[in-house]
């Protein structure tokens, strides 16, 4: 059933991706709007809704998704953070009806909508939870400190439980945020059989400007980290 919300422009879409749901092509529609302000982002003009860019709405998506269903399998939900998207069990519905397989990115903050969604008919077929730095450290992404901790550990907990085909942790390795105490304790929250992909960080566009001179790590250092990664969760790769 088509909800009101469907007509209002809500995010970006890409017709097209190889690179966003592994194994599937997929179309992925970006869900404006950011709980968060990782310094990192490259996606500012999404998270504050400074409309530069071509804004669609979830019907024009489903328009999309069902005059290219021959060609695509997959739909990514991402962001932003989708889980702030009124529409979005809506969204996943209708999709699915289509035939399509439904990947949501997440950056675990809103943990009691997550647990709905999860526990719902609406249940993506596979999740991606971003974990950016330890719990702790979440203030350095603009969150309240005491409510990240305990929503980024449940966010974790809630897709642990998933079946390993239907997860995916992700954190991108931006020197202020990951070093190795970062990843032993992150290492410690996540289920052993983890798929855990890491990004490096590539400085340029960032929402704090400071980021853009931040030096990365190099090849080495990345490499060095994941390894190190690995010590704990066999399954971390850089990707
Ligand atoms: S990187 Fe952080 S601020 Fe940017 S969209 Fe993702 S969660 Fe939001």
């Amino acid at each position: 059933m088509p909800c009101e919300q469907n007509g209002s422009p809500a995010g970006v879409l890409i017709k097209t991706t190889l690179v966003d749901y592994p194994g599937r092509v997929a179309a992925a529609f970006f869900v404006e709007g950011c709980n968060l302000r990782c310094p990192y982002c490259y996606n500012s003009d999404l998270v504050v809704k400074n409309r530069k860019y071509e804004a669609v709405s979830a019907a024009d998506v489903l328009f999309h998704l069902k005059r290219r269903r021959n060609v695509l399998s997959g739909f990514v939900i991402s962001g932003g953070e989708p889980l702030l998207y009124d529409s979005l069990e809506e969204l996943i519905m209708q999709a699915r009806g289509l035939g399509y397989n439904i990947k949501l990115d997440t950056n675990g903050m809103c943990a009691d909508r997550l647990k709905r969604i999860i526990s719902s008919a609406a249940c993506p077929d596979f999740i991606a939870l971003d974990v950016k730095t330890s719990p702790s450290r979440y203030t350095m992404l603009g969150s309240a400190a005491d409510t990240a901790a305990g929503a980024i550990c449940s966010s974790i907990q809630m897709v642990s439980a998933l079946a390993p085909a239907q997860r995916e942790f992700r954190t991108v390795l931006v020197p202020s945020l990951i070093q190795k105490k970062d990843i032993e304790e992150i290492a410690s929250l996540l289920p052993k059989d983890a798929s855990w992909m890491f990004a490096p960080f590539v400085p340029g566009g960032c929402i704090d400007a400071r980021y853009n001179d931040l030096l990365p790590y190099t090849d080495a250092q990345l490499n060095e980290l994941v390894s190190y990664a690995r010590r704990y969760i066999p399954g971390a790769q850089l990707r």
